[in-house]
């Protein structure tokens, strides 16, 4: 299956898409962790992405299209995939849509986490993200089992460095102005499922299972 998630940031899509993946058993593209990767291992991408991610900015398109790109190739034939973060601009969404056009493959869904923004902004103090594995925890509701410790790989969590108040809302601000627009544009190719994502991460994935039709 070929699925997009798209919500604005908190909206749990980064969880969503963990648990999504290794239900369709298919491969995680997740572009904010690729990116916090490059980041911790000083690669020139990373170094050129952390001045847009620090200020809550969008990395620019063309940077994004060409690491999209590479993926694509890694995958050769076997193009299902979990999309988390990706396309933020109507430009990387056409992108997107001509490589997958040009391998006569089509999306199945695309989801939209609806989530509102004083939730969205509640759950910004509690975050905690593992920088090696891209797990992440919420000490109001999803805490690791120690305190500081990541369940899956046993690295130290640490606050995001675009986890901060301001740069919270300089994201939110970017998602509405350029990320938003994807909504109408999947809408009208009649991609788009909504998904209430303001409840527990179980309850929430039952209801983005139900809404791409998968039968368990
Ligand atoms: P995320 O982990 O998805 O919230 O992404 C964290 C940050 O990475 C975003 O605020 C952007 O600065 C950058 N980023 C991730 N994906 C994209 C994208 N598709 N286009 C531009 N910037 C991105």
């Amino acid at each position: 299956m070929r699925i997009i998630l798209i919500g604005p940031p908190m909206s749990g899509k980064g969880t969503q898409t963990a648990r999504l993946c290794k239900e369709l058993n298919v491969r995680c593209i997740s572009t904010g962790n690729i990116l916090r990767k490059n980041i911790a291992e000083g690669t020139p991408l990373g170094l050129e992405a952390n001045k847009y991610m620090k200020k809550g900015h969008l990395v620019p398109d063309d940077m994004m299209i060409d690491l999209i790109s590479e993926y694509f190739e890694e995958m050769g034939d076997k193009i299902d995939f979990v999309l988390d973060g990706y396309p933020r601009t109507i430009n990387q969404a056409d992108s997107l849509d001509k490589a997958l056009k040009k391998r006569n493959i089509e999306l199945d869904k695309v989801v939209l986490l609806v989530v509102d923004r004083n939730v969205l902004l509640s759950r910004l103090t509690g975050r905690m993200t593992c920088e090696n594995c891209g797990a992440t925890y919420n000490l109001i509701n999803g805490k690791p089992k120690e305190f500081d410790t990541c369940d899956q790989c046993g690295k130290k969590l640490s606050k995001r460095e675009d986890d901060k108040l301001e740069t919270l809302v300089n994201r939110l601000t970017v998602y509405t102005n350029q990320t938003r627009p994807l909504v109408e544009y999947y809408e009208k190719k009649g991609k788009l499922v909504r998904v209430d994502g303001d409840d527990t991460p179980d309850e929430v994935f039952k209801r983005i299972v139900d809404a791409i039709g998968v039968k368990r």
